[in-house]
């Protein structure tokens, strides 16, 4: 069934585990991740992210994302990932999207409260949950975020989101779900990331009860940490650059070992397969051994 960020990430913090939110840039992507969590029983968020726009428009994957998320057994919340432009915002609206990440943390502080208090009263008249970013997480080299990279131990505490700030700006935009930085970062790691869960831990008890905290980057992170992160409050996980690269390299193997002689839907079929088996595996990190609410 088709649902918003509201009740799932509420139930999963009062559950103690995390929702994962996976970008779908393809069918083949999008049948892994929907059926996986049908398998894990757990309620799931798909994305389509504005820089995988060029991949594949938002006109020709989104009516399939929420197709999917009717069809399904568990809850699917459809969501948009760093929509940095209001025209694109709308585009995922006017597609039936049923949240909107908003992501205006590039811009001053003050820029960013005002346009998304504005949004959030407007898309909650619509039933559409709203999530924001404060801080600006960076990205690694091959990252397709598009900001040059550079990240390491040192730049990327400068990044860190202020909790107080947190706080204040859940406040004054009401938005639904609020991304933070406290060491992770978006793509491949050059190095293992190390975060502050003493942060996340005060932006949760700094910041309304009814924002819920985001973590960016999960893929790359090691479980013990993805845990620890869920445990003091992050109840929405966005996962997708590992799992993509681990499924080319796995095709690499698979099409060595036939010479190349496969036909392609065979070849997808096998993508289909092992992409749901990885996702299984991370949507069981992120129910973190509980029973999820469906
Ligand atoms: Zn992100």
């Amino acid at each position: 069934m088709l649902v918003n960020l509201e009740k799932i990430l509420k139930d999963a913090e009062a559950g103690g585990y995390a929702i994962g939110c996976i970008n779908t840039p393809n069918m083949t992507t999008l049948r892994a991740v929907v059926d996986a969590a049908e398998e894990m029983q757990t309620p799931i968020i798909i994305d389509h992210a504005q820089v995988h726009d060029p991949l594949i428009p938002i006109e020709l994957i989104g009516p399939k994302m929420v197709e999917y998320a009717k069809q399904a057994s568990v809850p699917v919340c459809v969501h948009l990932d760093h929509g940095s432009d209001y025209n694109f915002v709308m585009r995922a609206l006017r597609c039936g999207f049923s949240s909107i990440m908003y992501d205006l943390s590039a811009k001053p502080f003050e820029e960013n409260v005002e346009n998304l208090k504005v949004f959030t009263e407007m898309a909650h008249k619509l039933g559409v949950t709203v999530e924001a970013e404060l801080g600006v997480m960076t990205s690694t080299e091959d990252d397709t975020h598009g900001d040059g990279g550079g990240w390491t131990h040192e730049t990327i505490k400068k990044t860190f989101t202020d909790p107080a700030q947190a706080a204040e700006f859940a406040q004054r935009t009401g938005v639904d779900a609020l991304a933070v930085c406290f060491g992770t970062a978006h793509g491949i790691y050059a190095e293992p990331p190390v975060l502050d869960i003493e942060r996340v831990k005060a932006i949760r008890e700094a910041m309304p009860k009814d924002c819920r905290v985001v973590m960016h980057g999960g893929s790359g992170v090691d479980a013990d940490q993805v845990r620890a992160a869920i445990n003091e409050g992050v109840s929405k996980v966005n996962y997708y650059s590992y799992m993509a690269k681990a499924c080319s390299k796995h095709m690499y193997e698979y099409l060595k070992d036939r010479d190349g002689n496969a036909y392609w839907h065979e070849a997808d079929e096998e993508a289909y397969r092992f992409m749901k088996e990885y996702a299984k595996e991370v949507l069981a990190v992120f129910k973190n051994g509980k029973t999820c609410t469906l």
